[in-house]
């Protein structure tokens, strides 16, 4: 493996809401990225309404993180006056950086005079030097690459430019240059430029003769389904000391629409072995930073999708579930049992998994539930989901654990 000569890059972790994007910094983020309630690409999310933006601020200025706000929609003419609106009512909140993806919205917000540091998307399918030139001498601070760039053309990129340059190494990815995409509005009427995929290419699909309506032929690619056009999802965990010897200023992660645990853990994770890249830590640690990667969501995963396309074309992709989020400690109680947010049910005798922040040492641990007390106080037989119910385990738990059961 390549030992990596360069500084540490930045990890940046999604979040979808402000409970992800507490956890996100509390577990190793070292900026986060969230949209607001316009102009952003995932208008399912739960966006941030000004109030959470305020409160989101605060804590990442509390924490030493940063903060990059999406305005990474693409503009219709009809779009320009509300973008401009929009960016106007933002002006006042001290984000590090705006992400754009349009060069028009980019006009807009320096035009607007807002002190942002301004990020160009993926979405703008930066490939070479050439274009990251271009957009640097434009005013960019960072370009997020294509997720297709290889790993040679982000050290061309590198050994030919000063601007900063980020990277996917986690999460989804789409069957086209990164959601510019009109598959999800062909189907569903939902545009994926516009922030509203529907993931249209993960679907079920079949094929149908032309003369024999009605006789779905199943395009059989693997036991579970039939998602002839559903990529693979990227992680870069084995390669991630060649990234950072290509010298990647950012390490980004994909996943909004995912969980807190999800946010969390990865966020931890890529951390960790960030910081022991290029040591014997790292690949101490490695068969831990694979299990734990492997613990949260995902589709199969690729290291390469560039190449991922060519020879092999797509093999099974269903979706992979080996934990389950229980939920998270938002606090203890005088007593030491612990104030649980519930996300699934949770029963009295069942012995949980409890992840923390990587400190010094891994402290993940088992513990097992004792007792459950509801908000009147009264000892009940099941915790469900979305709630706050005070769990009494066989030992302390502390803040901020995220709890999970294996499945
Ligand atoms: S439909 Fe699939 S390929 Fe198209 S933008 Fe959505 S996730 Fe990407």
């Amino acid at each position: 493996m390549t030992v990596p000569s360069r500084k540490r890059p930045e990890i940046v972790a999604p979040a979808g809401n402000l409970e992800k994007l507490k956890f996100a910094v509390l577990y190793g983020a070292d900026s986060v990225y969230f949209g607001g309630e316009e102009h952003n690409l995932r208008i399912q999310s739960d966006n941030f309404t000004r109030g959470d933006i305020g409160e989101a601020l605060d804590f990442c200025k509390k924490h030493g993180a940063g903060t990059i706000f999406l305005m990474n929609s693409f503009l219709h003419e009809k779009d320009i006056p509300a973008a401009a609106r929009y960016i106007g009512e933002m002006k006042g909140f001290p984000f590090d950086a705006v992400m754009v993806s349009d060069p028009g919205m980019m006009a807009l917000v320096r035009e607007s005079g807002a002190p942002w540091k301004v990020h160009l998307s993926t979405q703008m399918s930066t490939l070479n030097h050439l274009a990251v030139r271009f957009w640097h001498r434009a005013g960019v601070d960072r370009i997020v690459l294509a997720r297709e760039a290889t790993l040679e053309e982000i050290r061309m990129v590198r050994d030919n430019t000063d601007a900063e340059i980020e990277v996917f190494v986690h999460g989804a990815l789409c069957v086209a240059y990164s959601g510019r995409c009109l598959l999800s509005r062909f189907m569903a009427g939902r545009d994926a430029n516009r922030g509203d995929c529907a993931q249209a290419c993960r679907w079920r699909y079949s094929l149908v003769e032309e003369k024999r309506e009605g006789s779905h032929l199943d395009i059989i690619e693997h036991a579970s389904g039939t998602e002839i056009l559903s990529s693979k999802d990227l992680c870069l965990i084995d390669r991630l000391a060649e990234y950072i010897d290509a010298g990647v200023d950012a390490l980004k992660i994909e996943g909004r629409m995912k969980s807190i645990y999800y946010s969390a853990n990865t966020a931890r994770i890529y951390r960790h072995a960030a910081e022991c890249a290029g040591t014997p830590g790292f690949e101490k640690n490695l068969p831990f930073y694979r299990e734990e990667l492997d613990l949260v969501s995902h589709r199969p995963y690729t290291a390469d999708v560039f190449n991922e396309f060519d020879g092999e074309g797509f093999g099974p992709v269903p979706y992979i579930r080996k934990a389950m989020f229980m939920g998270y400690s938002a606090g203890t109680a005088t007593d030491g049992a612990s104030l649980v947010k519930t996300f699934n049910p949770i029963r009295p005798n069942e012995t949980l998994e409890a992840i923390f922040p990587i400190t010094d040492t891994v402290q993940d641990d088992r513990f097992l539930v004792k007792e459950i007390r509801d908000s009147e106080g009264t000892i009940v037989d099941l915790a469900r989901p979305n709630a706050l119910y005070r769990i009494t385990f066989d030992r302390e738990l502390g803040e901020n654990a995220i709890l999970r059961k294996r499945l």
